[in-house]
Formats: C-alpha cells, structure tokens, sequence
C-alpha cells in the first residue's frame, strides 16, 4: 500500500459505502484525513483512528464548501466520492431527478476541485480522484439514464481537468466501479421487491461472480492518491463487467 504520511486527504461523501471505507483506508495509509459527508451520525460511527478527523459538509453548498476548504488548509488529495443513483430510462426519467443528479455528481466535483486547485497549482502537486462509474461512457446499464448520463460528464471533466493541469504536476483520474455492497445499493435491491431475485441479477452482471466491497474500491483510491505518474485514465473496478 502507497504510504501517505504528510498528505491532507479531503474525502466527500465518506459516511458510508465506498468514501466510509476509504477514509479509514487512507487513515491507515498514514493520511490526515477529512472524512466529509452531510450524514452526521453516520460520521461519528467511524472508528477513531489516527489522522482521521470528520465534518459534515454539503458539497450542494459552494460556499461551504469553500469555508471548509480555506478552514484546513492545503489538501494534497481530494476524493469526490458523492453521488447519487436514479433509476429509470429516458422515458421516464424525471428532468428534476436529471437536474439533481448533475448537481451532485458532476457539478459538486467542480465547486470542491475549483476549491483545491489553487493551492495544488501553488504548490505544484495534487492527485484528484472522482467516482464514476463503469455505467456512464464506458457503458450502457439498463434503467440508469440520469445515472449513466451524470457519470460519463465526471469522466469528461477528469479529462478536461487533467489536460489543463497536468503540466502543474497535477493527476486527475476517475475510478469507474461495477456493483459495490454498499448501503444505497442494500436499499435499492430492498426496493425491487424480491431482494434475492434482485440480489443474484445484480451478482449476475460480475463475471467474477461476486459484488465488489467497498474496500477493494478503497485500495484503488488509495493507489490513485499515490500514483505521480497517471493521469486522465478512467479505470474500471468492476469484476469484469467491461471485459
Ligand atoms: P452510498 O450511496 O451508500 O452513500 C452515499 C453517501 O453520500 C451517504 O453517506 C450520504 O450521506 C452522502 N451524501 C449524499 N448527499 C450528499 C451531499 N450533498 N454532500 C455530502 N455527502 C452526501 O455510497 P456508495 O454506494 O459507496 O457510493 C459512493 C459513490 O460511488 C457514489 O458516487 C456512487 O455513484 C459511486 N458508485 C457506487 C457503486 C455501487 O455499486 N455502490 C457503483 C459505481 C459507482
């Protein structure tokens, strides 16, 4: 595992699921860490770990998203983990549901890395990782319109922001997964009705015949956060799904 001692780790989103298990990855690597997230409870139920410091932050709110960043100082890693699945095709998608997904998945990693950037350009080093998702332009998922639609724009703007700052020495990749046991994947499986039928479609999708854990999506994080030498890449993690 990359060692991180010395590195400020912001992280949206780290309550539960994905963010939860790499703040504590990123802890463990050595990191401070800022475990953010708008569900208060949920952070106060992260082990007490060294560096591990949590805040609630609504990464909707631009301005607090500001204060939070200029409050801790320079962030040499920041993880937009937020996001948010809507189902449904484009039939019948609601335009308010597509509005909120852009506003969350895309244009939330835009006010936090327009909040980090200069500082990264400053100091010339910075690793920003945003979560896609294998379901955006890497591929069509059935009933996830807004979804595919929202996470293809994070792999467009990792790109852009890649192109324009990697010459400030300065990685922005996005991790793209396939099915991760997380808590908002347990309440949509529950919301289909028949939670095992649902469970084993979902299983189904993996060749590798299992979901991923939210761990194993942390570790990449965790490379991404260490990684001097990649940039603009959208890397599956998906138990080949995309093979
Ligand atoms: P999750 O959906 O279970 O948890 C999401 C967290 O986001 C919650 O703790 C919630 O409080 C927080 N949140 C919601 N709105 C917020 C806001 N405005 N500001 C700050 N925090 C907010 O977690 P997950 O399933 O691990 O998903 C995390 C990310 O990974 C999402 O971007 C998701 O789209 C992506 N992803 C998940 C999967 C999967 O199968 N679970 C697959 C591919 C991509």
């Amino acid at each position: 595992m990359a060692d991180l001692t010395g590195k400020a780790v912001l992280i949206t989103a780290a309550g539960q699921g994905i963010g939860r298990a790499s703040a504590i990855a990123f802890a463990k690597a050595g990191a401070k860490v800022y475990a953010t997230d708008i569900n208060e409870t949920a952070l106060s139920e992260l082990p007490k770990l060294e560096g591990l410091h949590t805040a609630r932050l609504d990464v909707l709110d631009e301005s607090a998203v500001n204060t939070f960043v200029a409050s801790i100082g320079p962030v040499d890693v920041l993880f937009n983990c937020a996001g948010v699945v809507h189902g449904g095709s484009i039939l019948e998608m609601k335009d308010s549901d597509l509005d909120f997904a852009m506003d969350l998945n895309v244009k939330a990693m835009i006010r936090t890395i327009r909040a980090v950037l200069p500082g990264m350009i400053e100091r010339r080093d910075g690793s920003i990782i945003n979560m896609s998702s294998v379901a955006s332009s890497i591929k069509g998922v059935p009933n996830r319109f807004a979804y595919g639609v929202s996470k293809a724009a994070v792999i467009g703007l990792t790109k852009a922001v890649a192109a324009d700052y990697v010459a400030h020495n300065i990685r922005c990749n996005a991790i793209c997964p396939g099915t991760v046991d997380s808590p908002s994947l347990q309440e949509r499986l529950r919301a289909q009705g028949d939670y095992e039928k649902a469970r084993a479609a979902f299983v189904a999708r993996q060749p590798i015949g299992r979901l991923g854990e939210p761990e194993e999506i942390a570790d990449l994080a965790v490379y991404l956060a260490g990684a001097t030498y990649t940039s603009g890449q959208a890397i599956a993690i998906d138990g080949g799904w995309t093979i």
